[in-house]
């Protein structure tokens, strides 16, 4: 394992300056040696071209980058390298970033790995406890979801405030609170060292790991272990699919019927008969080959860990089929309605809230409307995680029943007046919808607007109607007067996804009365 080109760093004339995006940055010595004329007799053709005096710019060979195992991973197809944790891979290729070309530095093999298993070498992504992407809520799910997870256990995150800085995250026990979490900030120095509290500093964050691993020095407890790391999402079936997403039929198996959708039929199967993945069949004339294919295009370029994976489809032969991520518990609306999700707390609904409105808020970043955004399109995995299924779908769906005018399946009670009225789909409408799913939510899969027609639905809203705060919860006024914002009439008063990721993240759960069904 050691005699690979990245150790050499006592020859390297470089030394080790900072991180840039993880990356070590190199500091390096600028040679200010002037270049002079060459002297020799050699003929003028033969001659370099007469140079002035110059400071040369230091040619120095690139530094290889080297990437190690943050999980391990089994290779899929011929295209890619199984490795293990901790594994050591040179990057041969980076132009992907989700498929990187590597050599591995221990078998010597070359292939593509998914970029997203792997963190550049001595990097803090590469360490156990750092957590990149997570937010506040998502840390304390990960750090209270595992109950055998002791206190002490600890993460260290990007801080959503401060840009240079970062967040640890503690998981505690008191008496009077059970379980819960701590957050620390840990502000960075300017010579880019980091402190938590201004008498003791460190000049990395695994210094100050090792040091509050020790001795709780004022923190709530000593950290004791860093938090299990929830395995990446992979965002294609193999290399091989990496660029294409027509899969080949025979490698699909159908096991078992999960539902019936407003496309038709849905199957949980796998591919190669190893890989767990959701199908849905398109019934016959449900939409054009042609349009699907050029949606799917876009859909497979749009990743978040919010929204559902798309990995491809079989369009060769009818039934059509989608191939997607497959998510453990089925459709949110399912799921509320039965009995696991009628013993979700308030603070899992609050959860589920600002997951949904997260995926929303990558939507809107990239200007994509969904059109059908509703708790039947939302899927619930492991550990209450909401993903965003059949963005972009409604607008290639040929059905008559479902497309926008009018059918008996056309989604009335989720969609906004001027939607309906004008066909005025805009990311405002799909506010809108997120207005009437936060509804079902909270009153865990109750029908929105309960004993209505989708008619009457459309003529009361149009004429300032909106649906009442439900009596059989405890819903908070507050999380209700988000509703009618985004139940405004004028779209453009509607909250933004992004406000309302903001808002369901930094929600408080502890000031709320605990979330049960009122008594009659
Ligand atoms: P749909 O066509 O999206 O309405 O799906 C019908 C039903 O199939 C849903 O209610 C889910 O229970 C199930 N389903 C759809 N997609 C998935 C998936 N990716 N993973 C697991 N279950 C799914």
């Amino acid at each position: 394992m050691g005699n690979c080109c990245c150790c050499r760093s006592s020859a390297d004339p470089k030394t080790k300056y900072g991180n840039i995006h993880g990356y070590p940055v190199y500091k390096t010595e600028i040679n200010t040696d002037v270049i002079r004329a060459p002297t020799t007799h050699a003929p003028a053709s033969k001659l370099p071209k007469p140079i002035h005096p110059v400071i040369q710019t230091p040619v120095t060979p690139t530094r290889p980058k080297i990437v190690v195992g943050v999980y391990k991973y089994e290779a899929r197809d011929s295209q890619d390298l199984s490795f293990d944790k901790g594994d050591r891979m040179e990057v041969l290729d980076e132009s992907d970033q989700d498929w990187l070309f590597v050599e591995h530095l221990i078998t010597g093999h070359k292939g593509f790995i998914p970029g997203n298993f792997v963190a550049p070498e001595l990097s803090v992504e590469s360490e156990d406890w750092f957590f990149e992407n997570i937010s506040r809520k998502e840390a304390e799910k990960l750090l209270l979801g595992d109950e055998s997870q002791p206190r002490g256990t600890f993460l260290i995150r990007p801080s959503e405030h401060n840009p240079n800085g970062y967040s640890l995250s503690v998981k505690d026990w008191e008496v009077h609170r059970g379980y819960h979490v701590k957050h620390y900030k840990i502000k960075p120095l300017d010579n880019g060292g980091f402190y938590i509290s201004t008498n003791k500093t460190y000049e990395s964050l695994p210094e100050l790991v090792l040091a509050y691993s020790k001795n709780a020095l004022g923190l709530c407890h000593v950290l004791s272990k860093p938090c299990r790391k929830p395995e990446p999402t992979m965002w294609d079936l193999a290399p091989t699919y990496r660029d294409k997403w027509e899969i080949s039929r025979d490698e699909i198996q159908l096991l078992r019927r999960l539902g019936r959708g407003n496309f038709g039929e849905v199957f949980f199967g796998k591919w190669k008969n190893q890989y767990e993945v959701a199908v849905k069949t398109l019934r016959e004339g449900t939409m054009s080959t042609q349009a699907f294919l050029q949606e799917a295009a876009i859909m497979k370029k749009f990743r978040h860990k919010r929204l559902v994976a798309l990995y491809g489809i079989c369009s060769e032969q009818e039934p059509v089929y989608i191939v997607q991520e497959y998510m453990s518990k089925g459709s949110l609306l399912d799921f509320l309605r039965k009995d696991e999700g009628k013993l979700l707390e308030f603070e899992d609904l609050i959860y589920i809230a600002f997951q949904v409105a997260s995926g929303m808020e990558y939507l809107e970043s990239k200007q994509l409307i969904h059109r059908d955004l509703a708790a039947r399109n939302v899927l619930i995995g492991e550990n209450n995680i909401a993903k965003i299924c059949d963005f972009g779908l409604a607008r290639v769906i040929e059905d008559n029943e479902y497309c926008p005018k009018q059918g008996s399946r056309f989604p009335v009670k989720w969609t906004a007046p001027e939607a309906i009225v004008y066909g005025k789909f805009s990311i405002k409408s799909d506010v809108w919808s997120y207005g009437i799913l936060l509804m079902e939510l909270f009153t865990y899969g109750q029908v929105p607007y309960p004993g209505m027609h989708g008619r009457e639905v459309i003529e009361l809203v149009e004429q300032g109607y909106r649906m009442p705060k439900p009596t059989s919860h405890n819903l908070p006024d507050e999380i209700y007067q988000i509703m009618l914002k985004c139940w405004d009439t004028i779209a453009e008063a509607r909250p933004t996804f992004e406000f309302l990721t903001h808002y369901f993240e930094r929600f408080n759960v502890t000031s709320e009365v605990p979330y049960r069904e009122v008594p009659d």
